[in-house]
C-alpha cells in the first residue's frame, strides 16, 4: 500500500469553463486528519465533490484507488433535503447500501449495526422519528451515524459543525477523533480556526489556488490567512481556464 491515501496532480475543476479550483497538487497520507480552510467561494466544496467523482476534473488528476462506497461524504447542510419523508433508522441504514444493495432486504446484522451507531451518536430511541422533525444538531448526529455504518476508509465532511450546537459539535468531534484513531483518513471543511488548530494536525488552505498544505502550524499563519483573504477579494467569476489574471479595477 502506498503512503498516499489521496493524490491531487495539477487539479483544475471548472463549472462551465469557469475554474473554481485551480492547479492544485499534493497528497494526503493514509490515516491523516486534515482541515480544509479558505474563504467563501474558495472551492472547498468543489474539491470534495471532485474527490467523490461528482465533478470531473477540467485538468489534472485525482488518485485514491477507492470505490465510491469506500468514501464517506457528508455534504454541506444546505444541500440536503430534509423534507424527504424518511425516518431516522432508514436514513442511517442508507450507510449500508453498498452491502445490502439499494433495494435489498435489511439484514439483522445491519439493523444491529444501525442501532449501535444511533447509540454511539446519542440518539437511542429516535429510530422512528421523521428526519424533518429533528433539530439541526440531531440531524447531524444521524448523518454521522450513517457514516459510522458505512465504515469508509476516506471520510470527507463539508462544514460538519456549521450552525450546530456546542454540545453536538463536541460529541461529533469525538467521533472524528475516533475515526482518526482507527487509522481512517479524515478531511473536514471548517470555518472555525480554533477548531482547526486544536483538533486537526494538517490543513489544506485554499482560495481557488492552493495557499498551503501541510501541518496546521505551518499553514495557518497570519501571512497565509491574509493572502487567502486578499485572493478572495479578487475572485473573478468570469475568468476562463488559465486566462491571465486580470487586475480588478479598484
Ligand atoms: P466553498 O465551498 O469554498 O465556499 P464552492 O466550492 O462551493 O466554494 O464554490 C466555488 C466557486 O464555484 C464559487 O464561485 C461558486 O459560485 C462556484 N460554484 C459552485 N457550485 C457551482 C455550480 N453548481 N455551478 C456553477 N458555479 C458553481
Ligand atoms: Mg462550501
Amino acid at each position: 500500500m502506498s503512503e498516499a491515501a489521496l493524490t491531487l496532480s495539477n487539479l483544475t475543476i471548472a463549472y462551465d469553463r469557469h475554474p473554481a479550483v485551480h492547479h492544485v497538487s499534493g497528497t494526503l497520507k493514509h490515516g491523516s486528519l486534515t482541515a480544509i480552510a479558505g474563504p467563501n467561494g474558495a472551492g472547498k466544496s468543489t474539491l470534495l465533490k471532485a474527490i467523490i467523482g461528482e465533478l470531473a476534473p477540467a485538468e489534472g488528476r485525482i488518485e485514491h484507488g477507492l470505490k465510491r462506497a469506500e468514501i464517506g461524504y457528508l455534504p454541506q447542510a444546505a444541500e440536503i433535503n430534509r423534507r424527504f419523508p424518511i425516518n431516522v433508522l432508514d436514513t442511517v441504514l442508507l450507510g449500508d447500501w453498498h452491502q445490502s444493495g439499494a433495494f435489498g432486504r435489511v439484514s439483522r446484522a445491519a439493523l444491529a449495526k444501525a442501532q449501535g451507531a444511533l447509540h454511539a451518536v446519542g440518539l437511542e430511541g429516535f429510530d422512528k422519528r421523521a428526519i424533518g422533525s429533528l433539530s439541526a444538531g440531531q440531524f447531524q448526529r444521524v448523518l454521522f451515524a450513517r457514516l459510522l455504518l458505512q465504515d469508509a476508509r476516506l471520510i470527507l465532511l463539508d462544514e460538519p459543525f456549521t450552525a450546530i450546537d456546542a454540545r453536538t459539535t463536541r460529541d461529533l468531534l469525538g467521533l472524528v477523533s475516533n475515526w482518526h484513531g482507527e487509522g481512517r483518513t479524515v478531511v473536514a471543511v471548517l470555518h472555525d480556526f480554533d477548531q482547526v488548530r486544536t483538533h486537526f494536525p494538517e490543513t489544506l488552505l485554499i482560495a481557488r489556488e492552493l495557499i498551503g498544505w501541510g501541518t496546521t502550524k505551518d499553514v495557518m499563519t497570519p501571512d497565509n490567512l491574509a493572502r487567502a483573504r486578499a485572493m478572495a477579494e479578487r475572485f473573478d467569476e468570469t475568468a476562463e481556464i488559465c486566462a491571465p489574471q486580470r487586475e480588478t479595477a479598484a
